[in-house]
């Protein structure tokens, strides 16, 4: 349960690290997105919309500037008054809040308002200069008519008959006055009017009558009177010079607000280049920590790959070489304790266990179960082997058949389960006289046993014969029925092969001889062995 929580804890926290790594990642970036949204948007909805405002007060500025002068120059009422609704439309826009360039800026207000009240003012100035202009032309058309129809007095008076220019004289000089813009020349002109007048007055009593003297004296009152036409156009052209002026006091005044505006909009402009330069900077920002992030990411995910390649694969594909080569490597134990080393550790108690029980059944296969000791099909795979290793080394190899004597009758006598106990300690016997670890004795059949003998001569091999015959004697096993002893006895065949090139041995030829010598010894009178030299095949 241990190894499970190790792999699966290993696999959780490997998961979160991955997880939260990109929930970071994620957070990162939608945190400069918003930044970037927030900058773009003040450049899109504050900034860029204050250079339009800006540039459309630019232009509402410019047509205020026409106006006025226009305004100032204006010479009909009509015209005046239509200029003057236009500015009004004008200075109100300027001051709507659609116009607001800078909610603080009280400046631009405070011209704003300065302005409108001094063109209210040229306005007034404007309507006042048309009135007396108006005024004036009236009075003037007036004192004409009056001049033009009281002349007949002057022309027609018998005692002025020189003087009968002096009506049209008169009459001329009035006329210049209306032509006259400078005030000096109108007192000039004043003064020649009044001396005019004088000659005429000069004239009392020589035929004007007092109807004509108070005419004389109305014109003269026209004339030269406090509101006479003199004054009258002074004050016309006093009105004009003060509307002049203050229409270029108005028009600096608007050029000084189109001077501010344009001030704003530049710093409108910079601002909103700021605003985009930093945009562009939280842009690349974004990108260049993205890039990061995700190479990070990256780095991060191949270092989770190769510890998964490293704590997993590697020792999965170790596992699977081990499995494969069993049979040839012995399986070692892999590090760690996950599932992959107990699947390693289960695989390599598995693998003992099978080697152990093929093991068992090689030795049971091989074995005789009667007598315990190898049996006739081990004896021809070592016999085999051993021929191979003789022919090699050029060892001589000996075989010796023995064969329990009289046995049927041993059986027929005692019984078969009294046989087999015979059989028993025959081949411990034998078994026990075969020494040489590379020697081997087997049961090859029935009651005849082998013994095989590597690298072993003629000599050696009856040797051996003699001793087991000798084993077997002494064993003292009675057998009533033998014919030859009381005790149960063996016969032996030897037989020896030398393996140079003329001889070619095989485990038949070889068995065959060994057969060949055993029955001999038999014929010969039982327990006994013969020896016979190996048949050439
Ligand atoms: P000889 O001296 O000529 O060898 O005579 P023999 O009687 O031994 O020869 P034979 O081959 O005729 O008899 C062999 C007997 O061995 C026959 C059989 O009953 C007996 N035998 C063979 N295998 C076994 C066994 O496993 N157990 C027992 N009890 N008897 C066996
Ligand atoms: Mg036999
Ligand atoms: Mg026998």
């Amino acid at each position: 349960m241990r190894l499970v929580q190790n792999t699966l804890s290993t696999f959780t926290l490997a998961q979160f690290s991955v997880i939260g790594l990109f929930i970071f990642i994620m957070t990162m970036t939608f945190l400069r997105l918003a930044d970037v949204k927030n900058a773009l948007s003040t450049l899109t909805t504050q900034s860029v919309p204050a250079i339009n405002q800006a540039s459309k007060l630019t232009s509402e500025v410019q047509n205020l500037v026409t106006l006025t002068a226009q305004l100032s120059q204006s010479q009909s009422k009509s015209f005046q008054r239509l200029v003057s609704q236009q500015i009004k439309t004008s200075l109100l826009s300027l001051n709507s809040p659609a116009f607001k360039l800078e909610t603080n800026d009280k400046f631009l207000f405070i011209q704003l308002n300065a302005l409108s009240q001094e063109i209210e003012e040229l306005n007034n100035l404007i309507a006042y200069r048309m009135r007396i202009e108006d005024e004036f032309d009236a009075a003037i058309e007036q004192l004409l008519n009056l001049i033009l129809s009281t002349s007949v007095a002057f022309e027609h008076h018998p005692i002025l008959p020189e003087k009968r220019n002096n009506a049209a004289n008169l009459f001329l000089q009035v006329a210049q006055i209306r032509q006259q813009t400078r005030i000096h020349k109108l007192r000039l002109l004043e003064e020649t009017i009044e001396y005019e007048i004088s000659q005429v007055r000069n004239g009392k009593g020589k035929g004007n009558n007092i109807e004509q003297i108070r005419e004389l004296e109305k014109i003269e009152q026209m004339l030269l009177g406090d509101n006479g036409l003199v004054n009258k156009k002074i004050e016309v052209l006093r009105v004009t010079g003060r509307a002049r002026g203050r229409g270029n006091f108005v028009r600096n005044l608007v050029e000084d607000l189109a001077r501010n505006i344009e001030i704003q909009t530049d710093k409108i402009s910079i601002q909103t280049l700021n605003e985009g330069k930093e945009a562009t900077r939280l842009v690349e920002e974004h990108i260049q920590l993205a890039l990061i992030s995700a190479f990070i990411a990256i780095l991060i995910s191949f270092a989770f790959i190769y510890y998964l390649y490293r704590r997993f694969v590697i020792r999965l594909i170790k596992l699977t070489n081990q499995v494969e080569k069993a049979h040839e490597v012995e399986p070692k134990l892999l590090d760690g304790n996950d599932e992959i080393a107990r699947l390693g550790q289960t695989f390599s108690e598995y693998f003992e266990k099978v080697q152990s029980q093929e093991k068992a059944l090689l030795e049971l296969s091989l074995s005789d179960p009667l007598t315990g000791i190898p049996n006739r099909r081990a004896f021809e795979d070592y016999l085999t082997k051993s021929i191979d290793q003789s022919r090699r080394f050029s060892w001589p190899l000996s075989v010796i058949m023995i064969d329990v004597d009289y046995f049927k009758k041993y059986n027929d006598h005692y019984g078969h389960n009294q046989g087999d106990e015979c059989l028993r300690k025959v081949a411990a016997a034998l078994n026990s006289t075969v020494k040489r670890s590379t020697d081997l004795c087997a049961r090859f059949g029935g009651e005849e046993f082998v013994v095989l003998l590597p690298h072993t001569e003629e000599e050696s091999a009856q040797m051996i014969a003699e001793r087991l015959r000798n084993a077997i004697e002494t064993l003292a096993v009675p057998h009533e029925k033998s014919q030859i002893s009381p005790f149960v006895t063996v016969s032996l065949g030897v037989t020896v092969c030398h393996f140079t090139n003329e001889t070619i041995c095989s485990s038949k030829s070889i068995i065959e001889t060994a057969d060949k010598a055993l029955y001999e010894a038999k014929s010969k009178g039982r327990n006994q062995y013969v020896f016979t030299d190996f048949i050439k095949s």
